[in-house]
């Protein structure tokens, strides 16, 4: 009989995936970290429990937390990816050939290196892009210390648990905001606002503080089960939120990248919330 994983996503409900095989599992310095086969998602990689990423929708989440800042920024050249270590987000950026350098800084080397072997199709050969930078560090204090700026950050985190939860803090957001270049946009993996309101509640009380314009989008992804999943959006660029279709379908067409969830339809429509989404911030 296949072994179950079982993820508890709150004290009262959670999923499992029938596991057909372990590929790999470890405690690394950071997390305990494994790697399965399932017979429909694919391979699916968990951090200290709780599902990172599977082969069937990853394409969701790395799609829209990338072309959604970039469409909507329109002229940015320097990415700074937040974790990410599976090499998605840094598949998704570099298919726009506008964009110049994207830095990942991720704390846990063995998540990278796993990845590449047993989730390839995640970063594609990203990481042997010549404007890929890959710094392995606590994202905390990189953007405390560096003096580079960025053009869009985007916090590819787990959820506020272990090594992840300094990158929810309001120092993390302050010095996200003093990385961005003016018309920068800091985007934030939010979780799901069903089961996990305080990541919205949270998020957006520290945004208020330091941003001008900021909101929350959604997207479905199955494997963060829970209903919508939430992505943070702050900025001092108060147009970015509020591109026209037509610009935005302009940019998507000249971009000539394929995808299989975002459209410009989408990106628009992603910010359209549930009332009982944006009572929780408003
Ligand atoms: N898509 C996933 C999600 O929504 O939960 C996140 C994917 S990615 C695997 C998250 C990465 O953040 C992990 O590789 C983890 O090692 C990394 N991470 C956690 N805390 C970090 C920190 N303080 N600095 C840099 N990377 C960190």
């Amino acid at each position: 009989m296949a072994e179950l994983f079982y993820e508890l996503i709150h004290e009262t409900y959670g999923q499992f995936f029938k596991m057909e095989s372990i590929l790999f599992e470890k405690k690394t310095d950071h997390q305990h970290l494994v790697l399965f086969e399932t017979e429909f998602f694919g391979r699916v990689m968990a951090l200290d429990g709780i599902i990172q990423t599977t082969e069937k929708d990853e394409f969701i989440y790395h799609e829209m937390l990338t072309h959604v800042p970039i469409f909507a920024h329109g002229q940015a050249k320097k990415v700074l990816i937040i974790g990410g270590g599976d090499g998605g987000m840094l598949r998704e950026t570099l298919k726009h050939r506008s964009i110049e350098q994207a830095t990942l800084v991720e704390i846990d080397a063995d998540v990278i290196e796993l990845s590449k072997e047993y989730l390839p199709k995640h970063s594609n050969g990203a990481f042997d892009d010549s404007r890929s930078q890959v710094i392995i560090a606590d994202a905390s204090q990189f953007v405390q210390d560096t003096s580079e700026s960025y053009d869009i950050i985007i916090a590819d985190t787990p959820d506020p648990v272990g090594p992840a939860k300094v990158l929810f803090s309001e120092d993390f957001y302050q010095n996200c905001r003093r990385c961005l270049r003016p018309n920068g946009i800091l985007v934030t993996q939010n979780g799901t606002p069903f089961l996990q309101p305080e990541e919205i509640v949270e998020n957006a009380k520290i945004f208020r503080s330091l941003f001008t314009d900021y909101h929350f989008y959604c997207a479905p992804v199955p494997t963060y089960t829970g209903g919508h999943m939430a992505f943070g959006w702050a900025t001092d660029n108060t147009n970015a939120r509020r591109q026209p279709l037509d610009i935005l379908t302009d940019r998507f067409c000249l971009s000539q990248i394929q995808t299989q969830y975002y459209n410009p339809g989408i990106h628009q429509a992603a910010f359209a919330l549930p009332t009982y989404i944006q009572t929780m911030f408003k």
